[in-house]
């Protein structure tokens, strides 16, 4: 897999359009994000990351009046941060520890395979990278963080 230096929020902005393509208009996205952090890696698997965490605020959201997601990208000290924050359904405190097993999903046979969690935590982590989730207790909804290292060319 080629690695190489890439603009995170490039990469944020490519996947939330990929993906907002294919979703109804109602579906609102509301992004924070700097001009530039640059990471070293696969731009192409972060991206697939960020895809997933988009379409499973997408599925989250389908019921609720106004579905939303807000992205925050900032960097911290040595390290990029992504927030993704929905209004959607929540997840079950039961359900917490199992979200990132393989073949865990609560939807439709057909609407998930309960892998893209999975995946996306195993490029996290070739990357030095964090992926863990939260219940956000204003909004209701759920909240990814990403973290991933700085790359910080020598000069
Ligand atoms: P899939 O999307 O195929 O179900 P994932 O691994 O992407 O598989 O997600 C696993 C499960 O985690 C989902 O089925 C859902 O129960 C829960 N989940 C993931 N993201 C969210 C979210 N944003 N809001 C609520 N539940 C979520
Ligand atoms: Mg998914």
């Amino acid at each position: 897999e080629e690695e190489c230096e890439f603009n995170l929020v490039e990469i944020i902005q490519r996947a939330v359009h990929w993906v907002t393509n294919i979703t109804s208009e109602s579906f609102q996205v509301e992004m924070d994000l700097p001009h530039f952090i640059p990471v070293l890696g696969s731009a192409a698997q972060i991206q697939q990351v960020i895809m997933n965490l988009v379409q499973n605020a997408v599925d989250a959201t389908a019921e609720v009046k106004s579905p939303r997601l807000r992205i925050q990208a900032k960097i911290e000290k040595d390290k990029a941060v992504v927030e993704f924050r929905d209004n959607g359904s929540g997840i079950l405190p039961e359900n917490f520890p199992k979200i990132f097993d393989p073949f865990f999903t609560t939807k439709p046979v057909g609407k998930g395979t309960g892998l893209g969690l999975a995946i996306s935590y195993g490029i996290v982590e070739r990357h030095n990278g964090a992926l863990f989730a939260a219940n956000d207790a204003h909004d209701g909804g759920t909240i990814f963080v990403l973290n991933l290292p700085l790359y910080q060319s020598a000069k």
